[in-house]
């Protein structure tokens, strides 16, 4: 399935993905019309498929952005907040663990409501520059990080970071080795809140882009009453979630 929807440009990989199914949302499309993946992307940046951005780090490939985006969309654009009609007043909040080559948050930068942000947290800080650098080649993402609508930090993602929770989506961009970092992230996840988040629970059983790695991606729902609930889904195979290494 990876493969199919290659291009030879960004918005033909983005038809492509369309055409096949993967991604559904108009919304989702035009952001990522407006963000040119290969900003983000040294080598063949519309290909399907991951690419090594350096550091030990990858850009996932555009169907698993695609598949993550689509399961916290209505929670990043503020749709799900107005149907349960809470916390008015604070702007939605969204981070990204493990943000990479900074590709999703511009794409997130582009779905967010008026007052909306999302917070990059990478532990490498030559990624952190990276994802910066990366977000200032448009003028459109530039924009975003000088009003602060995007941001970018250093720090453990595992820790989540706490001055901006509660959340109202929280994307995780490499798995976890197991639940302690769910029970954190859970604790920065706003009644209504969705976290998406791969974790490595030692079942290899078979899954689309992996499931030999025994990591399977887990959508974790917090309801309005703060119950939580959380959904088993696709079997995938990204990075883990690590200590820091230096870097010279
Ligand atoms: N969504 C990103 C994925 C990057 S790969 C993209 O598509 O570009 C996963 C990232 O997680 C790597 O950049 C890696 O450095 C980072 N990472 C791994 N362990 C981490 C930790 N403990 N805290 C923060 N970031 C971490």
């Amino acid at each position: 399935m990876s493969w199919r929807s290659t291009g030879h440009t960004n918005s033909e990989l983005i038809n492509n993905l369309s055409r096949n199914g993967l991604l559904t949302s108009r919304a989702l499309a035009a952001a990522m019309l407006a963000t040119d993946r290969a900003h983000f992307c040294p080598h063949a940046p519309y290909a399907d498929a991951p690419q090594r951005i350096g550091y030990d780090a990858t850009i996932s490939a555009p169907h698993m952005h695609v598949y993550a985006l689509e399961a916290l969309l209505p929670y990043i654009t503020g749709e799900r907040r107005g149907k349960v009609g809470e916390k008015e007043g604070r702007g939605v909040r969204v981070l990204d663990v493990g943000c990479g080559s900074g590709y999703l948050l511009a794409v997130i930068g582009h779905l967010l409501p008026p007052g909306g942000k999302v917070i990059g947290i990478e532990h490498i800080p030559q990624l952190t520059s990276l994802a910066t650098s990366n977000l200032r080649r448009s003028p459109a993402t530039a924009a975003m990080l000088s009003d602060g609508r995007i941001q970018a930090v250093t720090a453990d993602g595992r820790q989540g970071y706490a001055p901006e929770a509660p959340y109202d989506a929280i994307h995780v961009g490499a798995a976890a080795d197991g639940w302690g970092v769910v029970d954190t992230l859970v604790n920065q996840l706003g009644r209504g809140g969705r976290l998406f988040i791969p974790v490595c629970d030692g079942d290899g059983g078979e899954g689309e882009g992996g499931g030999t790695a025994g990591q399977w991606v887990w959508e974790v729902d917090k309801d309005e009453e703060g119950k939580v609930t959380k959904k088993k889904s696709h079997g995938v195979m990204y990075v883990p979630l690590t200590d820091r290494k230096e870097f010279s």
